[in-house]
Order: structure tokens, then C-alpha cells, then sequence
């Protein structure tokens, strides 16, 4: 039975040297130690997670006993502790979760308290870490790295992924292949400056109208269909419109991803908000679907019969156009910057976000910000990390409201790049104010600095240099669009990212 001190001992040796192979070395040999059912815990917490996500303790939560002497804790301990955390809840709560945590502190030594703690709060987290893994799980479970990546972008994470490698390996895989009706993690997009720069990133490419809908996945097996949003929940009756359009495709066995989207008459989108809440609906609702109808554009085939992921996307397009010609979006493939430019700028005559551009030889990379999509919106935009909070004067006293927004380090932690009020409705504002004080990590007079997990998308004029901030570079006229939950902090752009729109500088 494996003791948290074990994990605890792995962690400490993995952070102690920068050496990946001596850090993969650690990790295999643990990973080899542990019974099956301890993988899936102690997997997590290798990597500074929990399991359980999210178990909204902030540092000040969290009890500092007397250490225990000896290392007894198990790993199957600690984590039904934190599984009588995450349910208990409501009134009467706060007493039982102290006493629950009061009780786990009291039963480990000095390092341990000190992982659980910032295990707990998240500072631990650690998303470099993930190709190491990877290696260590392929080392000890003699399974292909590639085989397992594969594996954990479809089956929606790591710790599935190495539970069936480790105990049976490649054949334990077989369950986490692509077929209809097992939702997988859609491909993601990172932001470029322009057309040129997308161009000069990509060569010759395809663009598509970027519209500002919501992403949905479509299985089709037969006569059944099913329809998931960009975070896998079903959706399918709000949407029979699209559920129609997958019925007329010309294939029985599919999965495709577009956008759905509410246009008017003239065929410009309406806001965003407004598909969304055909989307939210419990069940269809034949008045709004004949005043709301939702409209679909495939834009990607992931199964046809078999599985076409691995394939280049002038490949999967060539399906897309076979099988559902008519809703497909609108694109062009071109290498001619004039040409990008001008499908560009017809995309925002007729009301869209922008485009996308899209390498035409890579395959569809499911969960990832892969290098091959790239998103060129008319109003440049970056997904940040609320890391801290101001409190408001004024009107706004008693409401968390200048934000701290910070972009990802791919070392680990975030890069704080401004600071913004604006863009905020007093629904917002108290929204956040909530949700912030919820994360909060440790408070002043004027700042509630929080565990940085709620995505922001920002609208920003430009980049500039700045000596005071750390990178070196600030937004200017930072603005919120929209908080994004549908993202979670490790899809934040990065700090990269950044550097490299401020080097190629905006239109
Ligand atoms: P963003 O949400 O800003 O990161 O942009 C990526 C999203 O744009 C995707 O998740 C889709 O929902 C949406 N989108 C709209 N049109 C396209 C398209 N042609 N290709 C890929 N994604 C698109």
C-alpha cells in the first residue's frame, strides 16, 4: 500500500534536479510501486493535482497541528478524505469539513503537511511536467509515449490513460479509440496577429470565417445522433436543427465539429449570448427554434467510418465536403496574402469574429492549442488568468473589480501582463466578486490575490513594451469580453504567445 510520504519523497526528488531523464527516472520508478486502483490518485498529485478538482480551501482554511512523528498516512486515506470534502456541502458544512481536514493534518508529519497544503491550494501544479510523465508511464509500462499522449487526449486526461497502460498495457488502450458517441477533447486555436503573420507561420493554408457561435461535436451512429458542447456536455436536444443535419449526411457513421450559430435573417450572427441560450435550453422549444434557429458549419470530419484524426486536414476536408457538402464553412486555401486578406475582411463585412487559418498538412489534435490552427480576430483578443483582484471605490466600493490578468508561464505559475475595471455590468461585478473571494489565496487592504483559475477573455489595443511588468510587455486598453467558462486555466494562452504578437506587431 503505498504512503503519501512516498509521493510526497517522488515530488520533492523530481523538483530537486532539473535533469529530465533523472526526473522521469523518479516518476517511473513510483509509478511502478503502485496498485491499480492508487493511479488514478496518485497520478494527480505527482503532477500537483487532486482528483477531486477543486476543493475551494484557500490557505487560510487550512489547520497547521502539531506534526505526527511517523509517516502513516496512505494515499487511499488522503484521498477519501478529500472525497468526504468535495460532498460535503451547504448548511452545517464549515464545521464537518474542518473537522474533516483538522483530522488529516493531525495524521501527517511536517512535509507532508507542507505538500498537502500547497497541494490543496494548487500551487503545486505543475503542466511542464506532462511530456515527462508521459515518459515515465512509457518506461514503466513498456507502452509506446505516443500511444499513451493519443490515449489521454481522447479519454480527457492522463491518469485513465496510464491506469489502463500500467496494468494492461497497449491492449488497455484499445477502449480509448475514436469511435461515435464517445465525445473526445476538440482541437484548440492560438491567436496570430494578421493574415500575413498566419501566412508567413503556416504557408500556404486554408481560412475559414471564424464565427462566433458555440463549438459543437456531432456523433452520428445509424439513426442515432448526439451533439456535445467544447466541454462534452450534451446538448443534443436544444440543437434538433443540427441533429437534422447530421440525419442528411451522407454517412452513417460520423463525427464531425463546426460551430452553431444563431444568425438573422440577413444572415449576420446574432451576440454570442443569444446561441447560447438556444444551447442552454433543457429540451427543444419550437417557438424560440422559430424565432432563434440555430444554423451549423462543420468545419472539421473526425470519423468516417474510421478514425481520420491522425490524417492531414486537406484529407478530412475532402470527407467534410463529401459527406455534407452544404453545411460546411465557408474557406478558401491560399498562399497569396492579398487573397487571405480580402476573405478576412468579407468575414468581418458580413458581421464575423474573424478567420481561422489552418496548416494544411497537420492532423486534428484533439485537447491541444495545436500549431496548426491559428485565430485572427477584428478585435484582438487573449484568454488570461484572473491572479489577483483590487477592490472598487466610488460606485464600486465593496466590489472586487480592477482585475490582475496574467498569461501562462509553460515553466509553470503566470505572467502577469495588466491590469482592468472595464467591461464589467454590476452583474459581473458582483458575479466575480462572489467567485474571486471564493479563490481567495491571501488578502490585503486593496488586493485579494487568488488561485489563479477563472479564464478571462480580454480585448486589448496593443502590446507595449513596459519595464514594469515582469515580461517586460503590458496590454493596452485591456477590456473584458467575457469571462470564459467553458476554458480552464491551463488553456490560458501563453506567455509566448504574447511575445511573439508583440514581436509581429498588429495591423
Ligand atoms: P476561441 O474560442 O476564441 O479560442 O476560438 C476558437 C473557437 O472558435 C472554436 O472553439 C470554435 O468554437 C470557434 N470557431 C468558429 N469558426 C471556426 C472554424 N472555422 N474553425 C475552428 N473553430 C471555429
Amino acid at each position: 500500500m503505498t504512503r503519501l510520504a512516498d509521493v510526497v519523497r517522488t515530488s520533492a526528488q523530481v523538483g530537486a534536479t532539473a535533469s529530465r531523464l533523472a526526473k522521469s527516472a523518479a516518476l517511473a520508478e513510483r509509478l511502478r510501486s503502485l496498485a491499480p486502483d492508487e493511479i488514478e490518485i496518485a497520478i494527480p498529485y505527482l503532477s500537483g493535482d487532486i482528483r477531486q478538482g477543486k476543493l475551494a480551501l484557500g490557505y487560510r482554511k487550512l489547520p497547521s497541528p502539531k506534526a505526527a512523528a511517523a509517516a502513516t498516512l496512505t494515499l487511499r486515506e488522503v484521498d477519501s478524505v478529500f472525497e468526504q470534502l468535495k460532498i460535503t456541502k451547504g448548511r452545517g458544512s464549515a464545521s464537518q469539513r474542518a473537522e474533516l481536514i483538522d483530522a488529516l493534518f493531525g495524521k501527517a508529519t511536517a512535509e507532508e503537511q507542507n505538500f498537502l497544503v500547497r497541494l490543496i491550494v494548487g500551487e503545486l501544479r505543475q503542466g511542464a511536467l506532462e511530456g515527462v510523465m508521459l515518459e515515465a508511464l512509457a518506461s514503466a509500462s513498456g507502452v509506446p509515449a505516443a500511444l499513451i499522449r493519443r490515449a489521454a487526449m481522447i479519454g480527457g486526461g492522463i491518469a485513465p490513460a496510464a491506469h489502463a497502460a500500467l496494468t494492461q498495457g497497449q491492449a488497455g488502450l484499445e477502449r480509448f479509440a475514436i469511435r461515435p458517441m464517445r465525445p473526445i477533447l476538440p482541437m484548440l486555436a492560438q491567436p496570430a496577429a494578421t493574415t500575413r503573420a498566419a501566412l508567413e507561420a503556416l504557408g500556404e493554408a486554408a481560412f475559414e470565417w471564424k464565427l462566433d457561435g458555440a463549438r459543437v461535436q456531432v456523433h452520428k451512429a445509424g439513426d442515432e445522433v448526439r451533439v456535445f458542447t467544447r466541454t462534452l456536455n450534451e446538448v443534443t436536444a436544444a440543437v434538433p436543427e443540427v441533429v437534422a443535419a447530421a440525419r442528411e449526411a451522407a454517412s452513417a457513421s460520423l463525427i464531425l465539429d463546426g460551430e452553431a450559430i444563431v444568425l438573422r435573417p440577413d444572415g449576420r450572427p446574432h451576440p454570442f449570448q443569444t446561441t447560447m441560450r438556444r444551447l442552454g435550453r433543457k429540451a427543444d422549444d419550437a417557438s424560440l427554434r422559430d424565432t432563434l434557429p440555430v444554423s451549423v458549419f462543420f468545419f472539421d470530419c473526425l470519423y468516417n467510418g474510421e478514425s481520420l484524426v491522425d490524417r492531414p486536414l486537406r484529407d478530412r476536408r475532402r470527407v467534410l465536403e463529401e459527406v455534407i457538402p452544404a453545411k460546411t464553412s465557408r474557406w478558401v486555401v491560399t498562399a497569396d496574402p492579398g487573397t487571405a486578406e480580402s476573405f478576412y475582411q468579407d468575414a468581418l463585412h458580413h458581421g464575423h469574429e474573424g478567420v481561422m487559418a489552418k496548416a494544411l498538412d497537420a492532423p486534428y489534435e484533439a485537447g491541444r492549442r495545436g500549431s496548426g490552427w491559428l485565430k485572427i480576430k477584428r478585435a484582438h483578443t487573449l484568454d488570461l488568468v484572473v491572479i489577483a483582484a483590487e477592490w472598487g471605490h466610488g460606485r464600486r466600493k465593496g466590489w472586487l473589480s480592477n482585475l490582475h490578468l496574467g498569461a501562462r508561464d509553460p515553466a509553470g505559475g503566470f505572467i502577469m501582463l495588466g491590469k482592468t475595471f472595464k467591461g464589467m455590468t454590476d452583474e459581473i461585478l458582483e458575479w466575480q466578486t462572489r467567485e474571486l473571494q471564493a479563490r481567495a489565496a491571501s488578502r490585503d487592504e486593496w488586493v485579494v490575490r487568488v488561485r489563479p483559475e477563472l479564464v478571462v477573455e480580454i480585448e486589448f489595443s496593443d502590446i507595449q513594451k513596459s519595464p514594469q511588468y515582469p515580461a517586460g510587455l503590458a496590454l493596452r486598453l485591456a477590456r473584458l469580453k467575457r469571462y470564459r467558462s467553458d476554458k480552464r486555466a491551463e488553456d490560458a494562452d501563453t506567455i509566448e504567445t504574447v511575445r511573439r504578437i508583440h514581436e509581429q506587431g498588429l495591423a
